[in-house]
């Protein structure tokens, strides 16, 4: 029904609908357990003969009223929180994936999943092979392997401000017949739905613009619904063939579309826990309720900004998709049309040394290991997120040593900028 309602709308009403006499607010189930009349009705959902509650690590129902609404907002089927968007981004490739299996992953995602992807989860035997967002088709197609089950992208890459080609990106992977799975932190559903464009699955940190305000720690993983698992039924065989775990229960069978979301929740929340705690999507519903007042404000701000920056003969360059002068200004027109992101990133002519001491300088903008919330705040990728990579990794990520990645709040960019022009006046 609310799939009727514009996304401002959406941002508000989705998600807890109280019924008569009910709390209007969504209310915090703190609590782990839910309480049944008969031993015969907690055994049903133990089989998921029915659906309900019974323990918080694999559902509760502030997490799903949360996850409905980020669901709606991103015009999905299901949806799921997580504790981080680490936990997203891992469950989302880990639920497809095994032992023996490969995935192909754009070189400029944020360094904690090109860790995730290239680190551990190569102890876990899953390879990943990395491919330039930028490559043409010819190139991609190359990178498939007959074991290839996903490809992994960021909607805007954290901090390298590529914008993803989700069309080539889409067309590629399906024509090798695997998901195509976008990390959309930075854009926000506000900004950019993804679905709309051939992306299958859809990851968030929460804990960024979601949030909005750096209180609570989150993920999610949104299903669009459209990818046809059973049309490659042996490759995804963990949804379309039995679970002996639930007794034999074959996700795609009795779940349909939300055969995914489903076999994340019940066997790998079961099985490995990386809940979110009720009381943080708490947080994150109150942030949600302003997303859409919020993220317009973060680019009229960044754009501001970026302007200013450009015309500073102390600022060597600026990268940030809304300027004309950027490359992905085109693409940024074409699937962003009302804006991109508050995030800006620049190098001074001093580099790495005059980037560390401009930093310092800053008043306002606060150095913190956090990006796209309501405060302005600063970070040096090399010396800080991205320091476990050596040169070549860093530039293959789009970072170079002097990047600084400047997160644009919604204070107002005047104060913004005095802030900036006072940290570069003595150099
Ligand atoms: C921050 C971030 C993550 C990781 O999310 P956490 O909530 O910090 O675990 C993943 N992807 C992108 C694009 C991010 O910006």
């Amino acid at each position: 029904m609310s799939k009727e309602y514009s996304i401002e709308t959406k941002c508000i009403q989705s998600g807890w609908k109280p019924k008569n006499g009910e709390a209007r607010v969504l209310p915090i189930y703190q609590s782990t357990t839910f309480k049944y009349e008969t031993s015969d009705e907690m055994g049903k959902l133990f089989d998921l003969e029915k659906e309900g509650y019974f323990y918080t690590r694999l559902q509760n129902p502030t997490n799903d009223m949360v996850a409905q609404k980020i669901c709606e907002l991103e015009g999905g089927v299901a949806a799921m929180l997580t504790s981080s968007g680490q936990a997203a981004n891992y469950y989302a490739v880990f639920n497809i994936c095994e032992t023996g299996d490969h995935v192909i992953m754009s070189s400029t995602v944020y360094g904690g999943t090109f860790n995730l992807l290239t680190v551990t989860m190569k102890k876990m035997g899953i390879e990943c092979t990395i491919v330039d967002p930028d490559a043409d088709e010819e190139t991609l197609h190359k990178a498939f392997r007959e074991n290839t089950k996903c490809v992994v992208a960021e909607s805007i890459a954290n901090p390298a401000l590529v914008v993803l080609d989700f069309e080539k990106f889409a067309t590629v992977a399906h024509a090798h017949g695997v998901p195509l799975i976008v990390d959309n932190t930075f854009a926000t559903p506000i900004n950019c739905r993804p679905f709309e464009f051939g992306v299958d699955i859809v990851t968030h940190s929460t804990s960024k613009y979601m949030d909005g305000h750096a209180m609570s720690l989150g993920g999610a993983i949104v299903d669009s619904g459209n990818f046809d698992w059973t049309q490659y039924g042996d490759k995804f065989h963990g949804l379309t063939t039995p679970d002996a775990s639930y007794h034999g229960v074959t996700y795609t069978e009795k779940f349909g579309k939300k055969a995914y979301i489903t076999k994340a929740t019940v066997q790998l929340m079961r099985d490995l826990g990386s809940t979110q705690s009720p009381m943080n999507a708490f947080l994150l519903n109150v942030g949600l309720e302003t997303l859409h007042l919020r993220v317009p404000r973060h680019c009229e701000n960044a754009l501001k900004v970026a302007k200013w920056l450009e015309q500073n003969d102390k600022v060597a360059w600026v990268n940030y998709p809304g300027l004309e002068s950027s490359k992905y200004y085109d693409l940024a027109k074409k699937y962003m049309q009302n804006g991109t992101c508050g995030v800006i990133s620049f190098g001074l002519k001093g580099g790495r040394e005059m980037c560390e001491s401009f930093m310092d300088r800053l008043r306002l903008a606060a150095i913190v290991t956090h990006v796209a919330d309501a405060r302005t705040c600063v970070l040096h990728p090399a010396s800080h997120t991205h320091r476990q990579m050596n040169d070549a990794q860093l530039k293959e990520a789009g970072v170079q040593p002097e990047l600084i990645r400047f997160s644009v709040g919604i204070e107002n960019a005047d104060d913004i900028i005095a802030d900036i022009e006072q940290a570069l006046a003595n150099f």
